[in-house]
């Protein structure tokens, strides 16, 4: 019988042996789990295309409780985001870019059922054409504040006052936050005006409806970049690689 039968998305694979694979998957029950797919490489690939990074499946777990490894039975395909990848390229970088932030925000055996759902209504959104640049601010400020790792916008991180109710966020790194004009000087990056205003939407929309991409998304980049920097102690890789498209192609 098996261990588990749950919905999951695929985070990533990779090879073992000649015609197997080891595939990360979030399932909705269990959080992350690894698991090897026999047969799933060669010839005459078992799983087909089930087993595409961010596919939504509903597979079969076998193997001990507990087990570092188990094993995968069935997969059935739910929902494939292979079309939210065709849509472009900066389509394709993001969903990488997606599937690597959940893989490195997600624990091992702690079901989270929040991040799961957030990141179906986020592929969803990036098939319905929804600004991929937007989409990977989105996915970042949820998933740190699902990890109580967002800084509020409305209070000093030093003395509990009161922030002004809008204006530019000086962000202080020893304080985890922002601080108000008394507490400073921060010690960067700075928020302006309307990166904020960016944040606020995004914590109060889905990933569906947040407009066009503007300037007001760069300095979010380079503030999540900081805080996802100190909480994994390392950079991620999908993030470099889509700045250095954007160089290329000139954007
Ligand atoms: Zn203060």
């Amino acid at each position: 019988m098996a261990l588990l039968t749950t919905e999951a998305l695929v985070l990533r694979g990779y090879k073992l042996g000649e015609t197997s694979k080891v595939v990360v998957l979030l399932t909705r029950e269990r959080g992350k789990v690894r698991a090897v797919a026999r047969g799933a490489r060669g010839g005459r690939p078992r799983y087909q295309s089930a087993l595409e990074p961010l596919s939504e499946v509903r597979v079969s777990l076998y193997g001990r409780q507990g087990a570092e490894l188990l094993r995968l039975g069935e997969a059935e395909l739910l929902h494939s985001a292979f079309r939210a990848g065709t849509r472009s390229l900066e389509a394709a970088l993001f969903l990488s870019g997606c599937s690597e932030l959940l893989d490195a925000f997600s624990s091992e055996g702690e079901a989270e059922d929040r991040v799961y759902r957030l990141a179906l209504a986020v592929v969803e959104a990036a098939e319905k054409g929804a600004s991929p640049e937007l989409l990977g601010r989105y996915l970042e400020a949820w998933l740190l504040k699902l990890h109580g790792l967002y800084p509020p916008l409305d209070r000093c991180a030093a003395c509990g006052g009161e922030l002004p109710a809008t204006g530019a966020l000086a962000y202080h790194r020893a304080a985890h936050g922002f601080v108000c004009g008394s507490c400073g000087p921060a010690s960067g990056p700075d928020l302006p005006a309307d990166s904020r205003r960016l944040l606020v939407e995004f914590f109060r929309r889905p990933p569906d409806a947040l407009g066009e991409a503007g300037p007001a998304a760069r300095p979010v980049e380079a503030f999540h970049r900081d805080l996802i920097a100190a909480h994994l102690e390392r950079d991620l890789r999908a993030p470099r690689v889509i700045r250095e498209v954007a160089r290329e192609t000139g954007r």
